[in-house]
């Protein structure tokens, strides 16, 4: 069965068709400059040449319009007709409360994705323009919402609550979500796969460290805890984002700069993290050459990068009575060996051992600690979209939609 996937941005929309038979991609592409002019689409397929057209796409509905031509072209297209498609995923950023799992989106879905706007108030929207404009393009194909929160709402109460007066989880549902879901779900469930882990022995933690950096421990592929709270602000030190801070750190920075707190929330998203602490670079590429040159800032930056995976990894072992494996996975955890390592040099208490050869390889699934090592460590590149489709098939044929 094939399945197209969506991750509809604010000004973007990236696709892939999955043929879940295989699980192999079949084209994938991106529409970018959504309602902005010089809207172009670029449409892959493995082993031909790359396809761009460049129309104007006010909205995402003339963007869904163009992938639909792109894939069914006799030329560059994967598919003869649209019956080819079984269903539409879409990753969706919020689902509040509601939602601890995917589902075929209906009615109520929609307004769920709506009254969650406020929550996730730069994907939200964009998220539902992205199946509003599927329905209107193809209407009676299923569609299926993949939440990236839906993970995090595996957390019990201790873990999900913040330690405010109960009126605000009351009045405004106002807790820690975690984000990264779909990959945190995609990778502790391949962990479990890849290595075999037998029962009772699945206590696992991913370490997501991408732009955007988080962590998660699970059992059974169920979330204990994870790093990322009411917003993706919270946790690990990111490219950008500072991770936790003292919340007075908000009021000082205002009073003594003369800022709002809209601003000061800016400065922490999108100035702070190791590109704030280096003032080189949000890229670990840069940070390494840039410490190699002997950048004391920068080299500072990636010390408190990994001090603050450390010091996380360590509650996480803590609050599951131990580990069975820890996984890196995302752009640095997939191709940073050395980060890799420094990071398991540091966790020697656990009896972790990593082979220095394995560890050096890059970008593909492997394990990496010795045979003596008491937790196994592992690198499984993230795949988003894969988990989406697997989750859409599933739903669809559980609904006899397909
Ligand atoms: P996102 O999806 O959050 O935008 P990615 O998972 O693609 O991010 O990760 C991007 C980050 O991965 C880059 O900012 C870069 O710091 C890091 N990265 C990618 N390749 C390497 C590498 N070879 N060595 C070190 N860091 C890398």
């Amino acid at each position: 069965m094939k399945i197209l996937v969506i991750n509809a941005g604010s000004s973007s929309l990236k696709y892939q068709i999955i043929d879940t038979d295989n699980e192999a991609v079949l084209a994938k592409g991106l529409c970018e400059r959504i309602g902005i002019d010089g809207s172009k689409l670029t449409h892959k397929v493995p082993g031909r040449e790359d396809f761009e057209k460049v129309s104007p796409m006010p909205t995402h509905k003339e963007a869904v319009a163009l992938v639909m031509e792109a894939i069914l072209d006799a030329d560059h297209g994967v598919i003869a007709s649209l019956d080819e498609l079984s269903a539409i995923g879409h990753r969706v950023l919020h689902g509040g409360i509601e939602y601890t799992e995917s589902c075929v989106v209906t009615e109520k879905v929609k307004a769920v994705i709506r009254e969650n706007f406020d929550l996730g108030p730069l994907h939200n929207p964009a998220n539902l323009m992205g199946i509003e404009a599927c329905e209107a393009n193809m209407p009676g194909k299923p569609n299926v919402a993949v939440f990236d929160t839906a993970f995090g709402m595996g957390m019990e109460p201790e873990a999900y609550m913040y330690a405010l007066p109960s009126e605000y989880y009351d009045k405004y549902k106002l807790r820690r979500y975690g984000f990264h879901g779909t990959s945190h779900m995609y990778v502790s469930g391949e962990t479990i796969k890849f290595g075999q882990l037998p029962e009772g022995r699945r206590r696992v933690i991913v370490c997501h460290l991408g732009n955007g950096a988080s962590i998660s421990a699970s059992i059974d592929g169920k979330c204990v805890d994870t790093s990322m709270g009411l917003t993706p602000l919270e946790g690990l030190i990111m490219g950008t984002r500072s991770g936790d801070v003292d919340p007075a750190v908000v009021q000082y920075i205002c009073s003594h700069e003369n800022k709002t707190v809209d601003e000061v929330l800016n400065i922490l998203n999108k100035k702070s993290g190791v590109m704030g602490m280096s003032g080189v670079s949000s890229d670990f590429r840069d940070l390494s050459k840039a410490e190699s040159e002997g950048n004391e800032k920068a080299a500072l930056a990636l010390k408190a990068y990994r001090h603050r995976l450390v010091k996380y990894i360590g509650g996480y072992v803590a609050l599951m009575n131990g580990v069975d494996a820890i996984t890196f996975t995302a752009g640095l955890g997939e191709n940073d060996g050395e980060m890799r390592q420094l990071v398991c040099e540091s966790l020697g208490y656990l009896g972790i051992s990593i082979d220095k050869e394995k560890n050096a390889a890059r970008g593909k699934r492997m394990e990496i600690s010795t045979p003596d090592s008491k937790v196994r460590v592992f690198v499984i590149p993230t795949n988003e979209e894969l988990m989406i489709a697997r989750d859409t098939l599933r739903l669809v044929k559980a609904a006899g939609l397909a």
